[in-house]
């Protein structure tokens, strides 16, 4: 099955001219560059991406996708059909599954459930702890080999520094990168939104900055110490993006991501207590927002992840107190990024490319994606940088609706999917 994806906008990060030429796909890989201008070859299916920006793959490395234990906020099929509507060919899901993915049995059952759905690459995350309870490390040796990408007791912080430290160390033997969902619970536990201005105003009990910081710098000195790889999940806060860009300028192995909804909204969006606005970290004030959109801009900040968190409307529907954290972020980070990044002139094309797509594989160690130089697999994000569209919760692919971007107007949206050779979404 010979593809050729004809008259885009080819951007690659890895390439240094990335302009203007066609990419042949033969048996699911990349296998050549072709000018448009020289002969072209013999192919079964040719895609025409006149106006279009055709990008290497978009990598979401933090996700939950539900299953096992809940599929009735989403399964396997449903979060990947979302992810692939969204423009991610990969999606990493957190191992807070029931149980907890803590195990080879269960990263094999999650990467199956993917190859049935067809859809995107599932490439599961395994838990640093066993259940994710901080006390007993995981057998990270045993997921590595069943094809688990990295460890990470996201939701369920490892409050020890000392088993933290010995999960570096273990990690580090199997070259994996740890995901760490910092926020030290005794400074946030009863809390439901950023503690501030806002959440006197509102009568709300805060989770101060300060719960992510001190994790943060507690990590970072962790990782120095053990030489590990430390990789902070949706970084929110104005000290922990420093103490981020601090260890990266004395070469500690450190990379960090954020989450569309940290470089979009600010606490202000809690007023009114949509529970649509209720996640962990919380949305922060002005100060960590524009800390956020410094950090993209600089290079501080290595990748974008939705932290799609599915949860029934019933459970959503609760009192602000008691409605669990957690947003959909699957088909609406493209269009957010687009939107609140590129056309604002925070970053340009490339950078957004990079991430999305090359700085999640490298963070993940993915050494066949990120890129659409020949021999990589042909998983391919296909863009209109200007068209606009509206995103509306009813229509969404994912089995939950609780995004507080319903009814949102975007600039730039995905046009089609390709994973392994195959559309497995077009628009
Ligand atoms: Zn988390």
């Amino acid at each position: 099955m010979k593809l050729l994806i004809s008259n885009g906008h080819l951007i690659d990060p890895a390439a240094p001219e990335n302009t203007g030429m066609n990419v042949l796909i033969e048996d699911g890989k990349v296998t050549a560059w072709i000018k448009p201008t020289e002969q072209q070859p013999e192919v079964d299916d040719v895609f025409d991406a006149s106006g279009l920006l055709v990008a290497p793959g978009f990598i979401d490395m933090h996700v939950h996708l539900r299953e096992p234990g809940q599929e009735h906020k989403e399964t396997i099929a449903s979060g990947c059909a979302a992810a692939v509507a969204g423009g991610f060919t990969s999606v990493c899901p957190m191992p807070n599954t029931s149980p907890v993915n803590d195990n080879a049995a269960i990263t094999r059952y999650m990467i199956e459930q993917g190859e049935r759905a067809g859809l995107a690459n599932v490439l599961p995350i395994g838990a640093i702890t066993k259940s994710s309870d901080g006390s007993e490390l995981a057998e990270m040796g045993e997921m590595k080999a069943a094809g688990a990408v990295a460890v990470s007791d996201d939701g369920r912080p490892v409050p020890n520094a000392g088993i933290m430290r010995r999960a570096m160390q273990y990690a580090k033997d199997f070259d994996l990168p740890v995901i760490d969902h910092c926020e030290d619970k005794s400074l946030s536990t009863g809390g439901v939104m950023h503690e501030g201005k806002m959440s006197l105003l509102l009568g709300l009990k805060g989770m101060p900055a300060l719960a992510e910081e001190i994790d943060v710098v507690r990590d970072i000195l962790i990782a120095k110490e053990t030489g590990a790889h430390i990789h902070i999940a949706h970084v929110s806060t104005k000290g922990g993006i420093e103490a981020v860009r601090r260890a990266k300028n004395e070469g500690i192995i450190v990379t960090c991501e954020v989450t569309p909804h940290h470089f979009t909204l600010t606490d202000a969006a809690v007023e009114g207590y949509d529970t649509n606005t209720k996640m962990a970290p919380p949305l922060r004030s002005d100060e960590h927002l524009e800390a956020v959109i410094e950090g993209i801009k600089d290079g501080t900040i290595d990748a974008i992840a939705s932290d799609h968190a599915p949860h029934h409307a019933d459970e959503k529907a609760l009192e602000y107190d008691r409605a669990p954290f957690g947003i959909n972020g699957l088909e609406t980070t493209v269009g957010l990024a687009l939107t609140e990044l590129v056309h604002r002139g925070v970053i340009g094309l490339e950078r957004f490319v990079e991430l999305c797509s090359s700085n999640p594989a490298r963070i993940l160690r993915l050494t066949d994606r990120g890129s659409l130089t020949a021999g990589y697999r042909a998983d391919i994000t296909i863009l209109d940088p200007d068209l606009e569209w509206t995103y509306i919760n009813s229509e969404s692919r994912s089995k939950s609706r609780n995004s507080p971007f319903d009814g949102r107007k975007f600039r730039g949206c995905v046009v089609a999917t390709i994973v392994g050779g195959r559309f497995v979404f077009k628009k």
